[in-house]
């Protein structure tokens, strides 16, 4: 898909214009809904991602807001509740997850459990009547993924999957110059996505577990170079080789692959190398190779402090683009989803292309490298380049 700086223009996309003539870019404030018209969100699971970035991120947003816990440790979730200003009767223990059905604070329900429970907290939190907003990778198997967004489907409720990337200023950016054919065709895409892990970590245990996982790193830091690579280049690969190079003897690769390597075929001839790993890192970069310029993003996939830079062209130099917070930013999209104010732009059909691409990699690395066709006719139905706005 190209977009010609017209379509950018009349996109709203200010912040393209202005970031091409080589001003900083300041990201526009979103005022607060009164409270009572924000949606309150249940966090599910208090591990390192919902008290490192999504509780945290809940007090900006604008138009939702934490309305309950749901955790296994009674004190850490009296504790966090405390923090943050939500009531005793906010929080749900595991075993009493369902009662979430007559409490008319949740309106949706964020699934930040460990791979292996999404799909069964989805299905629950669909069963309550609640949307779904649940973190990448979806599931664990791409049946597992298909049966969640059949449940959402039946359930007549929102199933979005947490690409935080695909609502971040600097991808987003990357996106649109890409699609407005200023740097002629893409052609190559690379991403590496890796990291070191420890075993004695319990965030990292259950990641370095094939069943609780689903995919060890390639799961959980390869993911985004899979979903960037389509992103990026708008378009969806129809074939992959991949390879492996695990140490069986590293107690922490008893069950999941380490380094994995894997190439895409695109229809429009472009390519994607990917890399993962959990023994070496860290980084989550990419770069896009263009006829007439290269666009890196090094970090291009962290939290915050991403950098982007363009390599030969006239725009070379760094692009300087205000940050905002990917979590709050996706939570509100979620949000103005439920009130039908914008379009679903990582549904459940996102993840479940990635569960599908995760488990080619793997078919093909199993085959040495032999060539899998991955061609499902999957196509998205709302590019993030064009439908998301920065606020
Ligand atoms: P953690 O292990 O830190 O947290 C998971 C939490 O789930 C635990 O703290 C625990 O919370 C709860 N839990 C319930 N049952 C279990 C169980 N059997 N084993 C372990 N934990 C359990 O993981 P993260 O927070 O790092 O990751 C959670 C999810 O978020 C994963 O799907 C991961 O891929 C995704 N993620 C996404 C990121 C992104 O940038 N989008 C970044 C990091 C993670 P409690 O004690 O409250 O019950």
């Amino acid at each position: 898909m190209s977009l010609s700086r017209r379509d950018l223009i009349e996109l709203g996309l200010a912040g393209t214009s202005a970031a091409l003539a080589g001003t900083a870019v300041k990201a526009q404030p979103r005022s607060k809904l009164p409270d009572s018209e924000r949606i309150g969100v249940a966090v599910v699971g208090i591990g390192k991602l919902s008290q490192g970035q999504i509780i945290p991120a809940l007090r900006t947003t604008a138009g939702v807001k934490l309305a309950a816990l749901v955790s296994g440790h009674p004190d850490k979730a009296r504790r966090v509740a405390a923090e943050n200003g939500l009531a005793a009767d906010a929080i749900y223990s595991y075993e009493d997850f369902d009662r979430i059905a007559h409490d008319p604070r949740i309106g949706i329900v964020y699934i930040v459990l460990p791979n292996f429970l999404h799909k069964e907290y989805t299905l629950r939190a669909l069963k309550a009547g609640k949307h779904v907003l649940c973190e990448k990778p979806m599931a664990t198997t791409v049946a597992d993924a298909e049966t969640m967004i059949a449940a959402a489907k039946a359930a007549k409720r929102h199933l979005m999957i947490a690409y935080r990337c695909q609502y971040e200023p600097k991808n987003l950016e990357a996106m649109r110059r890409i699609r407005s054919g200023r740097y002629g065709k893409p052609r190559l895409v690379v991403t590496d996505m890796l990291r070191d892990s420890d075993l004695n970590e319990p965030s990292d245990a259950w990641r370095l577990d094939m069943v609780k996982s689903g995919g060890g790193a390639l799961a959980d830091m390869g993911i985004y170079g899979i979903n960037g690579a389509r992103y990026l280049l708008g378009e969806e690969p129809v074939e992959v080789r991949a390879w492996e190079r695990t140490d069986r003897t590293d107690p922490r690769f008893k069950t999941v692959p380490d380094m994995i390597a894997w190439q895409f075929r695109f229809p429009s001839g472009a390519m994607a190398n990917g890399s993962t790993s959990f023994s070496v890192g860290g980084t989550m970069r990419w770069d896009v190779f263009c006829d007439k310029a290269r666009l890196r993003g090094d970090p291009g996939a962290y939290y915050n402090g991403n950098h982007f830079e363009i390599f030969s062209s006239p725009d070379a130099g760094e692009v300087h683009i205000a940050e905002v917070d990917q979590f709050a930013r996706e939570m509100d999209w979620m949000g103005d989803v439920v009130r039908g104010r914008v379009p679903m732009v990582s549904p459940g059909e996102e993840g479940l292309q990635d569960m599908r691409l995760i488990a080619a990699i793997l078919r093909s690395v199993k085959d040495g490298g032999r060539p899998v066709a991955i061609d499902w006719h999957y196509t998205r139905a709302h590019d993030p380049a064009v439908a998301v706005t920065l606020a």
